[in-house]
């Protein structure tokens, strides 16, 4: 860590800067220069909290030398990791095709939509029984019964499958049935959520918030990463524009920004991202291409009686024309789509 000192900081200032880095059992180096002073602190920089470091006498500027996410970054890991979501691999050349309804709906749907996408190449079921809704009055999901079915229709086709917890009192009841548990992007700071889902050791795919920061979004998977759950996803979901052409804002830079300071998997979800059905396929081949480990699709046979996102989901014969291009872009990325995992029945 460097401390940067104001342009008149005294020498007794400078002093007390000193005592108090060492009182944290640390060394200070200091560098006087023509015009700021400068401290270099050596030692294990993670104890120190910024904060009080900042409030010295005589401290202009604190400048860390490694991320606040010391989990979470590469430094702290350099090889990428892998996430198994009951034997779907995610990261490290894996990649993870994730689809499904928004809402979890009604049972021969399920069905369809997750033969379907399954025949197409996905690995993963996607599909909310709690659903967070902007609205008090909108459809608010199936609860356990959605969940449950969720899970058979998944078991039927051979997919692990994916959705989403909205409180951490629920964490228990959704780690039953769920191989991943989604946090959206409105809950994306919900800490107590984060520490709930660290500690149940379920995989976790964390979307970024809408609001987010990426430095954010590795605090909130530092969250869980801190719980003693290694198994963290990261999701590129679009995040707040000025622009209501499209829902959100898609960050595809997000995606090999994170892989460099970080060595969680990321996928992408151009669903929310775009809103839009006719930008899906190029912001999802984008994202691969971009470095992604997964994408996240929402997919339904009859998008207009849809119980929530209708307007943004893909048709299944759109689906499967898209999950073949991403097969091949892949192939030629060196990277393999999971293969769905041998069902022991
Ligand atoms: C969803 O996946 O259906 C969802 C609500 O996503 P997000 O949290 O990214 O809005
Ligand atoms: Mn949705």
């Amino acid at each position: 860590m460097i401390l940067i000192l104001k342009g008149g900081a005294t020498e007794q200032q400078i002093d007390h800067v000193i005592q108090r880095v060492e009182a944290l059992g640390l060394k200070a180096h200091l560098s006087r220069g023509t015009f700021r002073t400068i401290v270099g602190i050596i030692g294990d920089e993670s104890e120190i909290v910024v904060e009080s470091i900042r409030a010295i006498p005589g401290v202009a500027k604190v400048v860390p030398v490694l991320p606040p996410y010391k989990l979470a970054s590469r430094e702290a890991h350099p090889e990428s990791s892998v996430v198994d979501v009951s034997g779907v691999k995610i990261g490290g050349g894996h990649v993870g095709l994730i689809a499904g309804p928004c809402s979890v709906e009604e049972e021969d749907r399920m069905h369809r939509i997750a033969e379907a996408i399954a025949a197409s190449g996905a690995n993963i079921l996607r599909g909310g029984a709690f659903k967070p809704r902007t609205s008090p009055y909108a459809f608010q999901g199936l609860g356990e019964e959605g969940l449950r079915r969720l899970r058979d229709v998944g078991a039927a086709h051979g997919l692990p499958v994916v959705t989403e917890v909205t409180d951490p009192r629920l964490v228990p009841l959704v780690a039953e049935y769920a191989d991943l548990l989604q946090i959206g992007a409105r809950n994306m700071q919900n800490f107590a959520l984060l520490n709930e889902v660290g500690a149940s050791q379920r995989p976790v795919l964390l979307k970024r918030g809408m609001a987010a920061t990426v430095a954010d979004l590795l605090m909130c998977a530092e969250y869980i990463l801190s719980q003693g759950n290694p198994n963290v996803i990261l999701c590129e979901r679009g995040i707040k524009g000025f622009d209501p052409a499209t829902r959100n804002l898609y960050d595809v830079a997000a995606v090999p920004l994170v892989q460099q300071l970080s060595h969680l998997p990321i996928i992408v979800d151009p669903s929310h991202a775009t809103g839009k059905p006719e930008l899906i396929p190029a912001c999802a081949l984008a994202g691969l291409a971009a470095g992604a480990d997964g994408v996240h699709i929402e997919v339904h046979d009859c998008p207009e009686v849809a119980k929530s996102d209708g307007p943004q989901a893909l048709l299944p014969e759109q689906y499967d024309e898209l999950a073949q291009q991403m097969k091949k872009l892949a192939e030629l990325l060196g990277k393999t789509v999971s293969p769905l995992p041998e069902t022991t029945a």
